[in-house]
């Protein structure tokens, strides 16, 4: 059973430097197809423990390219490198650089900011709207109330009028 294993293992070492050659090649246009974006956009090689590569997949090259205008690489690698950060957290930071970067080159002058004030309006609306079906309702409550108190004493008037007569 380990025979075959041996021969597998022993064979690559019995390549010649030619084969070697063409195999760098390759792996090497494999990387290129492979490279994370930010490491495309920068024209550079990326290594197995590339940092950005985790947050940056290769389709990811618009994204990027927004978060670098916008913070920066310097700013972004200090995040992906924080130590005192989960990853989660770390994960959750560029998420959230992601979103603004790519708000900001849609919208340069109002960016989150817009963004932020037309929710806090739809909010305010939401509570006016609700403040006043709370009226309604209150007020149609209060209708009912009254009503039944006008019922109540109108069949009392019935009955004692009632009595009299009879
Ligand atoms: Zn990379």
């Amino acid at each position: 059973m380990q025979i075959p294993s041996l021969n597998k293992t022993s064979s690559p070492k019995r390549t010649t430097k030619a084969a070697k050659d063409t195999s760098n090649n390759s792996s090497s246009s494999r990387s290129d197809a492979t490279a994370c974006a930010a490491c495309k956009y920068q024209r550079r090689r990326c290594r197995p423990d590339c940092p950005l590569a985790r947050h940056f997949p290769a389709d990811a090259k618009k994204p990027f390219s927004n978060v670098h205008r916008f913070f920066g690489l310097k700013k972004v690698l200090k995040v992906v490198k924080n130590n005192t950060k989960t990853n989660r957290e770390r994960e959750n930071t560029i998420k959230c650089m992601i979103i603004e970067a790519n708000i900001r080159a849609n919208d340069p002058v109002g960016g989150c900011h817009r963004i932020i004030v037309g929710l806090e309006k739809q909010i305010q609306l939401c509570k006016m709207e609700l403040d006043h079906v709370n009226q309604l309702l209150h007020f149609s409550q209060v209708h009912n109330y009254m009503k039944n108190v006008v019922d109540v004493s109108s069949t009392l008037e019935e009955n004692v009028v009632a009595n009299m007569v009879g």
